[in-house]
């Protein structure tokens, strides 16, 4: 599913005293098969801009395709079902959504709200706890007995378990510490080139994600699109980047040369940063 934002503009409280513009007149298309990093200073929009694309915002005006869906400001909740059974998305802390009374029944919440029966909702939910790294004597716990590691996988499992062909991460490794953010990123690498179709948006002030995943990079400013490009392109113009106050460490830019050079991306699991 290709996105496309046409004069998308989105505008919090609107007609109080207290409104505050979002998105400004944003255009932009993200393609379908495409790993996608967006980069910004804190508040420059880039929540606000993937909460439309699931539609659990709506522009104030203008419009943002996903596929054949179309986001504006008059569209009816109804027709968003079937978008957000493609649309996967995990928020920061997505451990704080957890709420069922065992691990299995709250990654099987998901796929059984689309439509699948409760076994086949469980067997699904299994596969993807599993994936997530989750043991088979886990499934019966309570979710809130788990680590805190453990937990934000098995909300992770639950978004997989729909098996959305988008999945847009906001921050998704935010508070891990190194090893477990880079198995965390490894897992939603791992998934992503699994099927050719899927897409992922990755919402991150860390760079280093962004240059090792990514096939493009959209750098947002005060609610509009400041630059696009590959990830070579992006890390090359310091200065505009730093003008944005987003420092771009030398690995940073070695890394997204390399990989540009290599025509793909650098094995992750055999070179870490530190190495
Ligand atoms: P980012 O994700 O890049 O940090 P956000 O999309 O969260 O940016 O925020 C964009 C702007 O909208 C910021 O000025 C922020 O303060 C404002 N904003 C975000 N959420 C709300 C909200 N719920 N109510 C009012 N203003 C908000």
């Amino acid at each position: 599913m290709d996105i496309q934002a046409n004069t998308l503009t989105y505008t919090y409280m609107a007609g109080t005293p207290f409104e505050k513009k979002a998105l400004h007149d944003m255009n932009v298309t993200i393609l379908e098969g495409h790993f996608t990093s967006l980069l910004g200073h804190t508040g420059s929009g880039k929540s606000t801009f993937v909460q439309h694309l699931n539609g659990l915002l709506k522009p104030t005006s203008g419009n943002v395709s996903i596929g054949d869906w179309t986001i504006q400001a008059h569209t009816k909740q109804k027709g968003l079902f079937d978008l957000r059974k493609q649309v996967g998305m995990v928020f920061q802390f997505p451990e704080h959504q957890l709420f069922h009374e065992t691990v299995l029944q709250d990654a099987a919440y998901g796929p059984e709200n689309y439509g699948l029966s409760k076994a086949d909702a469980k067997e699904k939910a299994a596969h993807y706890l599993r994936m997530c790294g989750i043991r088979d004597d886990l499934f019966d716990r309570s979710p809130f007995d788990l680590s805190g590691g453990q937990m934000r996988r098995v909300a992770i499992a639950g978004v997989l378990a729909i098996e959305p062909k988008l999945l847009i991460l906001d921050e998704p490794a935010a508070g891990l510490d190194p090893e477990a953010h880079q198995m965390m990123m490894q897992l939603f690498y791992e998934w992503f080139k699994a099927e050719e179709k899927r897409s992922i948006i990755l919402v991150t002030h860390h760079m280093e994600d962004a240059a090792l995943y990514s096939d493009d990079i959209i750098v947002m400013d005060k609610g509009s699109i400041n630059m696009k490009g590959t990830p070579a392109e992006v890390f090359s113009k310091t200065d505009e980047l730093e003008a944005l106050k987003l420092a771009v460490p030398e690995s940073v830019k070695l890394l997204s040369l390399l990989n540009a050079k290599c025509g793909e991306k650098v094995d992750t699991q055999a070179f870490t940063l530190d190495d």
